[in-house]
């Protein structure tokens, strides 16, 4: 099994030097062939420099395994899953533990993405036990929140998005800000075509923040990286990604080619 330990050092002081995220979410898509084929064509992209650029892909789980056995994942790019059990062990048909993702070399999961909050039907009380579970493993929950047009309409973007950290971080203690990824994600802006607007993003970010050391003290909510997701692509990154308040982009639809992903992962190491 090919071993991701020697990654674990790029896994910590994400916000440091002004250090950007580029995640891929491929959601259910690609085989292992697929996988396979995408990784031998990214790995021919130039490599960001690791202080700069900070690669994670989120394939589905059986591509994620495949790839921890081939070792065929260019050595700069992390692999995370979409999705955890809230349980640690047990009867549940279906599931795939933290322990058993984190065998794979994944060090990062998706949390509460809003296809599993709103099309899955999956509750803010799971979602919390899924977050403590993966921290236990040692994975780092890539927490997902956002609004949905609605919400936003009735001015309920604060309310809606407090209340889904307030839920997902109750009780939650960390040590370091490097242990936990907030996307903001609004509903109405994934898969859609149509993105946040630079003001949007800003002031959610800002909101989030300011909540995030609320809940987890000045300098660990100060530390955690906030990512952006909604529609992004190679030609709106570059002004979403120099916001000053986004650490990267969460990406469905464009990670899928691996050009354009090595071209948002370009485009992140130039702002
Ligand atoms: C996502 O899957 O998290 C996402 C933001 O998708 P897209 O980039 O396709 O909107």
């Amino acid at each position: 099994m090919k071993s991701h330990s020697g990654r674990g050092s790029q896994m910590s002081r994400q916000k440091e030097n002004n250090m950007k995220i580029v995640a891929g979410n491929w959601k259910m898509f690609k085989t292992i062939e697929e996988a396979r084929t995408y990784f031998a064509e990214l790995a021919s992209a130039t490599p960001p420099q690791a202080d700069k650029v900070r690669v994670i892909v989120f394939p589905n789980y059986i591509a994620l395994g495949a790839l921890a056995e081939t070792g065929s994942v260019p050595a700069w790019v992390l692999l995370g899953a979409q999705d955890v059990a809230a349980e640690v062990e047990g009867a549940f048909t279906g599931e795939v533990s933290p322990a058993m993702i984190r065998s794979t070399g994944a060090t990062h999961v998706l949390i509460g993405h809003s296809e599993r909050r709103h099309i899955i039907g999956e509750s803010t009380v799971l979602l919390h036990r899924k977050l403590v579970n993966s921290l236990e493993a040692s994975l780092i929950p890539v927490l997902c929140v956002g609004e949905t047009l609605e919400e936003r309409n009735a001015g309920k973007i604060e309310e809606v998005v407090f209340g889904q950290l307030d839920t997902a971080l109750s009780d939650v203690r960390l040590s370091d800000g490097a242990q936990l990824i907030v996307a903001y994600e609004p509903v109405w802006a994934i898969g859609t075509g149509v993105n946040a607007t630079n003001e949007q993003i800003e002031q959610a970010h800002h909101l989030i923040r300011e909540h995030l050391k609320q809940l987890l003290g000045t300098a660990i909510g100060g530390s955690v990286a906030i990512l952006y997701g909604g529609s992004v692509k190679p030609a709106n990154f570059a002004s979403i990604a120099g916001l000053p308040s986004v650490d990267g982009g969460l990406i469905g639809g464009a990670s899928l080619k691996p050009s354009a992903f090595a071209e948002l992962i370009e485009i992140a190491e130039q702002v």
